[in-house]
């Protein structure tokens, strides 16, 4: 698994922290032993300088080397005896002089045997989409603080659509898709006015999505396609054993595109577009996409190739009613 070099220092960096922290804590809770119980520094100091003492030994020539060696043995396991007496009779654990790694199955090193450890997996997945500025959104965002109640039951004589009962499918669908969430999952573009909640659903459906390990990168099209253009250019230099952007972009277990239709479009924003949606379809790897257009200016605006499998191979979704922003700002001030 490779990141781009930024993505992998700032995970580094977090976990040289925390195996810091972890040493830190150990020598903090040793000292504040040693003050209360003398003996087990002693004891330490002691089991310190054997190594120091069969060097000696040995390059003495000692006579009766096995027999020296032997009786330090000895002595050192009665050290150790005594310590865990002590400890144990004043009402610790004999580990409780131990390093408390945050992951003990690396100590905090991020590798096992040369392989990645799950606990740096996580630590590159977090930042792989902190970078990309999804964290604020999550924390504002869920299915729980979704309020149907915003949306109106008509939306006026002449139309027979009730957004409320559009917005409650659209919603539990959404909730079983986070739910159920794997490789396989349905693409999905949604559609509709600005202030519908698009952005909140699909920013719910990736806190689901995240809180069962994948990684999810969330992005407008258009920040996302400056960043690739930036790589491209090479104003983001990335080591040679690293991924690009567009390799995470591509490989992410979830990507959510929102705002399409706002970008600034060209032939380049185009073929990446169509490079990022098409190679995602075929790898079954499920992408959310918002827009505020309909399918008639998506026509105008992208390729056939692009709107073709935009509206026949993703599940489409069209919101409905008013604005919720300024319903919810009209009920705020009532
Ligand atoms: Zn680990």
């Amino acid at each position: 698994m490779g990141y781009p070099k930024e993505i992998y220092n700032r995970a580094y960096d977090k976990l040289l922290k925390r195996k810091e922290n972890a040493r830190l804590k150990a020598a903090a809770n040793k000292q504040q032993l040693y003050a209360k119980l003398p003996r087990l520094e002693q004891i330490e100091r002691q089991l310190n300088l054997t190594g120091i003492n069969l060097a000696r030994l040995v390059l003495n020539g000692s006579e009766n080397l096995e027999q020296a060696i032997e009786k330090m043995k000895n002595e050192n396991l009665s050290l150790q005896k005594e310590r865990d007496d002590i400890l144990l009779s004043n009402g610790y654990s004999t580990n409780c002089l131990d390093i408390n790694y945050f992951c003990a199955k690396c100590s905090d090193t991020g590798y096992i045997d040369n392989n990645i450890c799950d606990c740096f997996k996580q630590l590159l997945k977090d930042e792989a989409y902190a970078s990309l500025g999804s964290v604020s959104l999550l924390s504002s965002c869920s299915f729980d603080n979704f309020n149907l109640s915003y949306y109106p039951t008509k939306l006026g004589d002449s139309s027979d659509v009730n957004p409320r009962a559009v917005m409650q499918g659209i919603y539990d669908y959404c909730v079983r898709y986070a739910r159920n969430f794997g490789n396989g999952s349905d693409s999905i573009l949604m559609m509709g006015h600005t202030g519908l909640g698009k952005t909140h659903l699909s920013v719910s459906i990736a806190a689901g999505v995240i809180e069962k390990g994948n990684a999810v990168i969330y992005s407008s099209v258009q920040n996302l396609m400056d960043r690739l253009e930036r790589e491209r250019f090479g104003k983001d230099n990335a080591a040679d054993d690293s991924k690009s952007y567009m390799q995470l972009v591509l490989e992410s277990d979830l990507l959510i595109l929102d705002d399409l239709g706002t970008e600034f479009a060209t032939t380049f924003t185009n073929s990446c577009l169509y490079n990022i949606i098409n190679t995602r379809l075929i790898d079954a790897k499920p992408t959310i996409i918002n827009t505020n257009l309909d399918i008639e200016k998506m026509e105008k605006m992208y390729s056939q190739r692009i709107v073709s499998r935009l509206a026949c191979q993703y599940r489409v979704l069209k919101v409905a009613g008013k604005d919720i922003r300024l319903v919810s700002g009209m009920k705020n001030k009532s």
